[in-house]
């Protein structure tokens, strides 16, 4: 199996799973589209036959996501930062803001750029849905609800988040993005639709340096036999849905006009702590590495766990996909992947 399989294997099951949603004939913005749910998005929408405007500035996001539909006639890239305004001859149908870099482990480093995405990123995409009268989905965040004391949490609960620690450039810039949305929707009647996407893993994550989220760090030190590194006592807790999965009810989202001017819940409601996290990786790729324990990076959430009652209601979703058969495919793809530690 060669890397280019495993996605097509993946898009295939998407479009199997959104049966007749379809976004053929419509043109799309992608912003982030060269980045990790960004370019997936941009594999099936093309597959789709719609048209597909992929912007990226590439500050996190990789031109090999994309390169394979460069060719491709119903497909433009444009290296572009959508903190700054840009302009489009041809009429969009459809804004997908997905431009954010979304790593803790960047938070420190890029905390302007991160809210620049987010507030200024947001108010671009919704001038250009505003005046293309297209519509708006915008990719939010659990981190909305921070350290959240409800649990699972559905999108009813506001959040107990810290605006001035270091996760507050992303928190709060997701959530003035939010009520951005919402303003254009109540003052100017723009169809928006707000993702919250939880923890979501998958062939195209970044593993290397500070871009690593758990699942390819632990992914990566385990193939390696490299220490496995946890974070506090990795008795925090958190539900990892397969990117498959979040693609499909990013699509749905966007697609069902029931779902107009309302906030959703993506993600999968496995809840599990990091250390069964980081045995089960340990037992797939077979690997003798150490845990090795590291202080807890400051408002590190306990726990996060989606309600997705709205979303199987409102989206007909439901994620099919079971952890270790999304980490075995993961795992595949790292296998398959050469890539550096920074
Ligand atoms: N984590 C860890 N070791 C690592 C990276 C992350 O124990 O090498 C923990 C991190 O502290 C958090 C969880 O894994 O509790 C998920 O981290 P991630 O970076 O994926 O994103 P988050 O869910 O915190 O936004």
């Amino acid at each position: 199996m060669d890397k280019k399989d495993v996605i097509q294997e993946g898009i295939k099951e998407i479009l199997k799973n959104l049966k007749d949603i379809s976004f053929e004939d419509q043109t799309v913005l992608v912003t982030g589209g060269a980045g990790f749910l960004g370019s997936w998005l941009c594999d099936v929408l093309v597959e789709q036959n719609a048209k597909v405007i992929c912007l990226d500035n590439l500050a996190s996001g990789l031109e090999t996501n994309i390169s394979h539909l460069l060719d491709r006639e119903d497909f433009k890239f444009i290296k572009h930062d959508i903190s700054q305004p840009i302009y489009f001859d041809e009429k969009i149908d459809i804004v997908m803001h997905l431009a954010s870099r979304a790593s803790p482990l960047e938070f420190d480093k890029f905390p302007i750029q991160i809210i620049k995405a987010n507030t200024l990123g947001t108010w671009i995409s919704l001038g250009i849905a505003k005046k293309h009268k297209a519509k708006l989905l915008f990719t939010s965040t659990s981190e909305v609800y921070g350290d959240a004391q409800v649990i699972p949490t559905p999108e009813t609960y506001n959040g107990n988040v810290n605006p001035v620690g270091i996760r507050g450039c992303y928190d709060e810039s997701k959530r003035v993005g939010e009520a951005m949305c919402m303003a254009y929707a109540r003052q100017h009647g723009l169809d928006v639709k707000i993702a919250r996407i939880f923890n979501t893993y998958g062939p195209r994550m970044r593993a290397d340096g500070v871009y690593g989220r758990v699942i390819p760090r632990f992914v990566h030190q385990a193939l390696n036999n490299e220490p496995i590194t946890i974070f506090g006592d990795g008795k925090q807790t958190r539900s990892f849905c397969y990117v498959t999965d979040q693609i499909e009810g990013l699509l749905r989202l966007a697609w069902f006009d029931s779902a107009r001017g309302q906030v959703v819940n993506i993600g999968n409601p496995k809840e599990m702590t990091i250390l069964e996290l980081a045995e089960i990786v340990k037992e797939i790729t077979n690997s003798n590495s150490p845990l090795e324990f590291h202080p807890l990076p400051p408002d590190d959430p306990k726990r996060r766990c989606p309600d997705i009652s709205k979303a199987r209601k409102l989206l007909k979703w439901d994620p099919k996909i079971e952890l270790e058969e999304g980490l075995k495919k993961t795992i595949e793809w790292f296998k398959l992947m050469k890539f550096d530690k920074n």
